[in-house]
């Protein structure tokens, strides 16, 4: 079975283990095998120890052996390279903190790991996942499975190409304005960003706290929804999670059939100028298949969140600058050299950071200093409240919005890299997501005439998550876009 081993979702690994027709070591041996074959061409990854994983697959298949029966001991998943990992390294994909040996698990990690899951590589991002190409890596560029000359989106690019490219049956990523949204749209895989306080970001390299989410990427729904399952619900160490029972919805996911009785709202705003009509064509097509399964289409207007870009890239800069200011040379990571302490935090951060990283410290420096503080930080929050609204509004009339993920399907490498507005501009479906703290999940949706992949974006009340993933789950059921493969 070895030569289809890298195949296996997350669930068909976790059923293959349990009946005994592949071992934790075999899978992972395969997984790296392959990774070792592809990663000259993708460079999907910043780090991984073959040593290391062979151990921990290994020790979970003498587990097995000894009859612990968890679900998923032994399943392998790879983990972006802002979570950290008890003794790897996690570097945000920044050269700041290269050197940084991670302390301790994040909590995702820990109830991953509790699970009996595999860390199985690290997977590269935008430098403090703050990007939507994967370009502002300090490891350098993430190439798309499906072209290698375009970008795999970001800043989760790495977690999604490693999925789209069979390196890994899973991987968690962050998402603090798309990241894990739109590059699983651009890879082809699904991405799910849970209800902000859904899962714990203990452990998650910040970039803007009040934004900022884990969820998993996967080849199915019910992948994502697996892992989901593992890492979500209230933990000491975060305030900011629920109390909330997360629930089991992993039976109604993989029963999901059909949108009957499912009302989907529609917003006019997502269908405007600047949407690529072959990206516009595939979203519609997606739409009207959920209509042939049940659901009911509704017009929802989101009148504020044309705003959301602008709001979006106040905010998210604002909360980075106080958060990366912990980056000084002495906690963490790299520290440049320098005769006395104001040198050497001045040099430890003109070097250890990339250009984009800079480039918002700045911006977020500005709008919070006084006199700018009211004009632009307090009035951004104003609109945050607004857009919030609007989703409010609109969830009166439907269960989940439907739409587009992404403008465009994914661009060629360097095309947007030296104007950073028309990256910014990318975002402009994923961040009101992210500014109204709710959940939103994109689905393989079809392939444009190029051969690009294109996602549908589910998008949920706050903390209804088991319901988009359902709504997902049924429309997947019904196509077959999620089972092609890039050929690499
Ligand atoms: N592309 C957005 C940004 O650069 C979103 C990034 C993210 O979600 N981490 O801020």
């Amino acid at each position: 079975m070895s030569a289809d081993l890298c195949e296996l979702g997350f669930l068909e690994a976790a059923d293959a283990l349990a009946k005994g027709e592949t071992t934790s070591a075999e899978l992972t041996a395969a997984l790296l095998a392959r990774s070792e074959q592809l990663e000259p061409a993708l460079n999907a990854l910043t780090w991984r120890d073959a040593e290391a994983v062979k151990a921990a697959a290994t020790a979970a298949d003498e587990a097995r052996a000894a009859g612990d029966e968890r679900p998923l001991l032994g399943v392998p998943i790879a983990i972006k390279d802002l979570l950290n990992v008890q003794g790897q390294p996690c570097t945000a994909g920044s050269n700041i903190l290269k050197g940084y040996t991670a302390p301790y698990d994040a909590t995702v990690i820990a109830r991953l790991r509790a699970a009996g899951c595999v860390f199985v590589s690290r997977t590269n991002t935008d430098e403090f996942a703050m990007g939507g190409s994967t370009e502002t890596s300090a490891y350098g560029t993430t190439r798309n499975p499906w072209d290698p000359e375009r970008v795999p989106g970001g800043s989760s690019g790495g977690s999604a190409a490693a999925v789209a490219a069979r390196l890994a049956p899973a991987a968690l990523a962050s998402d603090t304005g798309g990241s894990i949204r739109q590059p699983a749209a651009f890879c082809g895989v699904t991405g799910f960003k849970p209800t902000y306080g859904r899962v714990s970001r203990y452990g998650c390299t910040a970039f803007a706290s009040s934004l900022d989410q884990v969820g998993p990427m996967a080849r199915t729904v019910e992948d994502a929804a697996a892992v989901y399952q593992v890492i979500a619900g209230l933990d000491p160490h975060d305030s900011t999670t629920s109390p909330r029972p997360v629930g089991d919805c992993l039976a109604d996911v993989r029963a999901a059939e059909d949108l009957k009785g499912v009302r989907l709202g529609l917003p006019k705003e997502y269908f405007a100028e600047g949407l690529d009509p072959e990206v516009e064509r595939l979203t519609r097509a997606a739409v009207e298949q959920c209509r042939g399964l049940g659901a009911e289409i509704v017009d929802v207007d989101l009148p504020n969140s044309k705003y959301g870009i602008a709001c979006y890239y106040i905010l998210a800069p604002a909360e980075a600058s106080a958060n990366l200011a912990r980056y000084d040379g002495v906690r963490y990571g790299f520290r440049a050299a320098a005769e006395e302490l104001q040198e050497m935090y001045e040099k430890t951060r003109a070097q250890g950071f990339g250009a984009e990283v800079k480039r918002r410290v700045i911006l977020g420096t500005y709008v919070l200093s006084s006199g700018f503080h009211d004009a632009y930080y307090l009035r951004a929050q104003k609109v945050r409240t607004l857009i919030r609204r609007d989703f409010d509004r609109a969830f009166e009339q439907c269960d989940a919005i439907v739409g587009p993920v992404t403008p465009t399907a994914a661009f060629k490498v360097g095309e947007k890299s030296a104007d950073p507005l028309q990256m910014y501009l990318g975002d402009i479906f994923t961040v009101n997501v992210n500014l109204a703290g709710i959940c939103g999940l994109s689905v393989p949706c079809g392939f444009t005439a190029g051969g690009l992949p294109a996602g549908l974006h589910v998008v949920g009340p706050a903390f209804e998550d088991a319901r988009i993933l359902t709504i997902a789950a049924a429309y997947q059921h019904a196509t077959e876009w999620h089972r092609k493969q890039p050929k690499i």
